[in-house]
């Protein structure tokens, strides 16, 4: 591309100005890296090789002084970065929450990217804003939400519950967004969770001065779900204490078991004592979209707020969290603040930075469209219910060999699992199966990840990548009771 000169005021010689130019070829060689990425989707380790500092230690301390040239970027790409990346596209990657980016969807991040929208304002993106209107529409009629409920998209869970809980702080006491929370006498704020409950929710009670004291940790029943007469009893008695319950968080799919919440029951007991419900679906909530797991969701239209990720388990690359309102207004009264330069003509089109602490908002929901298009919402369901069958066939093998030991129930695609040989103590088991997940990821083949349930040390192998099959499964099973040799 031809470079033009600019003469800028007090300076003698001419800037140059070079035009970024459009390499084609670069394009078609990143485009043919990720074809063969996908065509290939065991070749790496999937946990690497590489110690805390090696990536660091590879690359020069100061960025360059003059442009390379794009070969040499992409050759430390492939030599540096892809070596040293945990390869959550990997079949078998089975730790956390198990995830996956459908190629379609990466070929619609390009494009975002490409397009490079700033969507705060319908005029700054009017294809954005539409796009997420549409898709939170689609979204919405899938997992069975009242039509009346708004969707908005966010990053993450964890900003679309802070969303949630400030949605809360603002119907519970309008004037704290003015007058603020320091230096006045206001009563304390309560927030009800569990202690399988998410640690987002704690940060956003930080986050919004309620303060983490005052998040209390209801009982749960040993299926390790919220019980409703002891959150009744806590909001009780906080109410009578002179508190304001806030919210309450109900979690569909706890993240150390996926344990569900018993969502109507704890609706119930929010209504009658006027606090918002949040419920908390980051990762289980997309499965209600097959018929027979809808009822997850059950009792979700008595909730005030509800978070879905299908960046979790709907093949939608990081990131992508859908927050669901019952009443919108209250999110925008919490975050809407227009200054002169952002006002704009259009009176009757939404302006997506009014519902949020950010301004300039990702184009989340072309990856979104396209994945829903892409498989259309019967393939979807097909992939899931794989998740859900090969995850059971694992629990029944764990469960049919002799010392060892299913920790939780299993109601979709997570196991909560260890090895319990006779006659050892809890410190005992607990080093035991900490050094089997150690030696099974050194392998490089799979990789698993732990949580505690109950005190108890439990391996966990949570299944949501497309690419997984049941040979998979099976080899990871294979390396775990080898490692106990
Ligand atoms: N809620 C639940 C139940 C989760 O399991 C997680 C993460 O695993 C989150 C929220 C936070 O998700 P995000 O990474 O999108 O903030």
């Amino acid at each position: 591309m031809r470079a033009f000169s600019v003469q800028v005021a007090n300076t003698r010689s001419p800037i140059m100005i070079h035009p970024d130019g459009v390499e084609r070829d670069d394009f078609e060689r990143v485009a043919a890296w990720i074809a063969r990425y996908f065509e290939q989707p065991g070749a790496y380790r999937v946990f690497p090789q590489v110690r805390p500092g090696d990536v660091i230690g590879a690359l020069p301390a100061e960025a360059p002084e003059r442009g390379e040239s794009f070969d040499a970027i992409f050759a430390d790409f492939e030599r540096i970065v892809v070596p040293a990346t945990t390869h959550w596209n990997h079949p078998r990657f089975f730790a956390y929450f198990a995830t996956s980016a459908a190629p379609v969807a990466i070929a619609a991040e390009a494009l975002a990217a490409t397009l490079d929208v700033k969507a705060m304002l319908w005029r700054t993106s009017p294809a954005a804003t539409e796009l997420e209107m549409v898709t939170m529409r689609w979204l919405a009629r899938l997992l069975g939400l009242p039509p009346e409920w708004t969707g908005l998209i966010y990053d993450t869970a964890s900003i679309a519950g802070f969303t949630a809980l400030a949605a809360a702080r603002e119907a519970l006491d309008p004037s704290i967004r003015e007058e603020g929370i320091s230096g006045r006498a206001l009563p304390v704020l309560r927030v009800y969770i569990t202690e399988q409950t998410h640690s987002h929710v704690e940060k956003a009670a930080i986050a919004l001065g309620a303060g983490r004291r005052n998040v209390v940790r209801v009982e749960c029943d040993r299926d390790f779900r919220m019980r409703p007469d002891p959150l009744r009893a806590r909001i009780a008695a906080d109410r009578d204490a002179g508190m304001k319950p806030m919210a309450i968080v109900a979690t569909v799919g706890t993240t150390s078991t996926t344990s569900v919440d018993p969502v109507r029951a704890i609706a119930k007991i929010a209504r009658e004592f006027g606090v918002w419900l949040h419920v908390d679906a980051a990762y289980a909530g997309v499965a209600a979209i097959v018929p027979e797991f809808r009822y997850l969701l059950d009792g979700v239209e008595l909730a005030d707020s509800l978070v879905v990720n299908p960046h979790k388990w709907m093949f939608v690359p990081m990131d992508c969290s859908v927050l669901y309102v019952k009443n919108e207004a209250v999110v925008r009264q919490a975050f809407s603040l227009v200054p002169e330069y952002l006002t704009t003509p259009e009176t009757d089109a939404i302006n997506y930075m009014d519902y949020g602490l950010q301004l300039g908002r990702r184009f989340r929901a072309l990856k979104l469209w396209f994945v829903l298009r892409h498989y259309g919402a019967e393939g979807i369901r097909q992939r899931l219910r794989g998740h859900i069958a090969l995850a059971q066939e694992f629990a029944q093998w764990v469960r049919a060999e002799p010392h060892w030991e299913i920790l939780a129930p299993h109601p979709l695609s997570v196991v909560c699992f260890r090895y319990a040989p006779p006659g050892s103590d809890e410190a005992q088991l607990e080093a035991r199966n900490a050094a089997i997940l150690e030696a099974v990821n050194a392998t490089g083949d799979v990789f698993l990840s732990h949580t505690k349930i109950n005190g108890r040390y439990a391996l966990r192998l949570a299944i949501g990548n497309l690419r997984t099959q049941r040979s998979d499964v099976e080899l990871a099973w294979d390396l775990l009771k080898r490692a106990t040799a």
